[in-house]
């Protein structure tokens, strides 16, 4: 059975689903409805958290390391990085956080977000922590109401900058999730009732 169910969560896509509830939460515990996302805010509700901005190889964006007991989280950023750079990275720990501590897999009680690499896929949780940054920051429902209409193809530049302007996140950011919400069925789920 435990073999079973490790393959197939190994083989499909959408383990997704942890991330997205992971940041359902977050948004209904901080009441999220406009962009950008608020770290502070969020800072000031999980105290656990402390976030430092330090100098930090290059290639290496950010690193968080745990207590065993998960009570204290300490997030190191890279300082030179750009703002919505560090945002995205910040989010990032905090999935590995909120859903990989959790679930017991940082094992050793740490992990990196490291430049992508052109060849070669990102490894399942570095994916997964990705995806949960991306619908933390940029919830495509948000996506949805922001937006001043509705593609199902790339959109045009502009726009693009627009929306990583409002929300505080790269371009590079933006374009993926834009993939997301483009491909999407238009169904989108909101966190609230
Ligand atoms: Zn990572």
């Amino acid at each position: 059975m435990q073999k079973a169910a490790r393959t197939r969560s190994a083989h499909s896509a959408p383990t997704y689903e942890a991330a997205q509830s992971v940041v359902d939460a977050i948004h209904q515990r901080l009441d999220f409805r406009r962009p950008p996302f608020r770290f502070e805010e969020f800072l000031s509700a999980h105290d656990a958290y402390k976030v430092f901005e330090v100098d930090l190889p290059l290639g290496l964006d950010g690193r968080i390391f745990l207590t065993p007991d998960g009570e204290q989280k300490t997030i190191h950023l890279r300082k030179d990085n750009t703002r919505p750079r560090l945002r995205f990275t910040l989010a990032h720990e905090i999935i590995h956080a909120e859903l990989h501590f959790a679930q017991g897999h940082l094992r050793d009680l740490t992990a990196c977000r490291t430049v992508e690499h052109a060849q070669g896929q990102r490894p399942q949780l570095e994916r997964e922590a990705d995806f949960g940054a991306a619908a933390l920051l940029m919830p495509l429902w948000m996506l949805d109401e922001a937006l001043p209409y509705r593609l199902r193809h790339d959109y045009p530049d502009t726009v693009v900058r627009e929306m990583s302007r409002i929300f505080r996140v790269s371009e590079t950011a933006m374009k993926i999730q834009l993939k997301r919400y483009t491909s999407h069925d238009g169904d989108f789920h909101r966190p609230y009732s």
